[in-house]
């Protein structure tokens, strides 16, 4: 294990200072799941200064501002897994920080951290971006907002600039009767990454003709995104089992259109699949 400086900011305040005093040479650490895996590695990664985020409470949150649901980067897996208000208003991001490792890795791993991390198969990331959340980027002086396909950029790619932290995720809580589905594949039910996941959100009217379809998966796309052909395919209609596996063929396209790698004659049918699942999922909400 390398040496580093570690600085344990009591504040949001003090980190922004901290952060801006290192600039580059600084990295901040949340819960470490992935952090110090990486630290040990990836011999080549050096870090010089840790700011350790974990006294800093004000960012450990999940509350309710109007119609907007406000999470801080802090709050753990476990805790958003638990939440009865993320439950009610976004319960495929509940689902998706349930399926998240272990319990100790929920109960140490952030939210935070999984988006900063930005690792393709985030769990969290494909429900925020059918949530269409979006980050808060503070840095001493200003902050900017960014939506997902914005914040990350390419696997383990952000724009998060030298000075900033990531200091709360938001979006609007799904309309009452909507549909929501989660599915992910890995090699095994519990302490697996992610080869594939996605998440789909539905609204119907009163004759259950779809008003609003997200389909959001993860490992698909080389930066998070939405599948707007698969979209397509249901807006506007009263979904049936051919019309579900048409929009859920959208996505195995989409995965094979992002570039055929050996893993594609896997993939290609496991998201389309799973995305047919997941789409099921959602229309199981009673929306009359
Ligand atoms: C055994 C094991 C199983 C796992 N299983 C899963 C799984 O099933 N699904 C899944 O999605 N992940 C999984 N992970 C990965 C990891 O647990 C999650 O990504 C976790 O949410 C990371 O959060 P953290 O607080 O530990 O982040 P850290 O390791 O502390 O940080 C991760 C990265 O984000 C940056 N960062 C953290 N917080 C901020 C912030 N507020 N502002 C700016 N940058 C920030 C850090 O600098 C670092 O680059 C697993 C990890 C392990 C070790």
């Amino acid at each position: 294990m390398q040496e580093f400086d570690l600085h344990r900011p009591k504040t949001v305040a003090e980190a922004l200072d901290l952060l801006a005093e290192f600039g580059a040479e600084a990295r901040v650490l949340a819960g470490g799941t992935d952090l110090m895996l990486a630290l040990r590695a990836r011999p080549g990664l050096k870090l010089k200064t840790i700011v350790d985020l974990s006294g800093l409470v004000e960012l450990s949150f999940i509350r309710e501002e109007g119609d907007l649901v406000k999470l801080g980067p802090l709050t753990t897996m476990a805790r958003v897994a638990q939440s009865p208000l993320i439950a009610s208003r976004a319960g495929l991001l509940a689902a998706a920080a349930a399926a998240v490792g272990s319990p100790q890795i929920r109960n140490r791993g952030t939210i935070g951290g999984n988006v900063a991390n930005a690792a393709v198969c985030a769990d969290t990331v494909p429900p925020l971006v059918a949530l269409e959340a979006q980050v808060k980027l503070e840095r001493r002086g200003g902050e900017r907002w960014l939506s997902l396909p914005d914040f990350i950029t390419g696997p383990n790619r952000t724009v998060l600039e030298p000075g900033e932290l990531l200091t709360e995720i938001a979006f609007t809580r799904l309309p009452a009767k909507a549909g929501w589905g989660f599915m992910r594949l890995a090699r095994r039910q519990a302490m697996a990454i992610a080869r594939l996941n996605v998440a789909v959100v539905l609204d119907r009217d009163g004759e259950g003709v779809v008003t609003a379809a997200r389909i959001s998966p993860g490992a698909v796309l080389a930066r998070p995104g939405r599948i707007a052909a698969a979209e397509e395919v249901l807006l506007g209609r009263r979904p049936d089992p051919a019309l579900i596996s048409r929009a859920a063929a959208q996505v195995g396209d989409a995965l094979a259109a992002a570039g055929r790698r050996w893993s594609t004659p896997y993939k290609e049918p496991a998201i389309t699949a799973l995305t047919e699942r997941a789409i099921k999922q959602a229309l199981e909400v009673d929306w009359r």
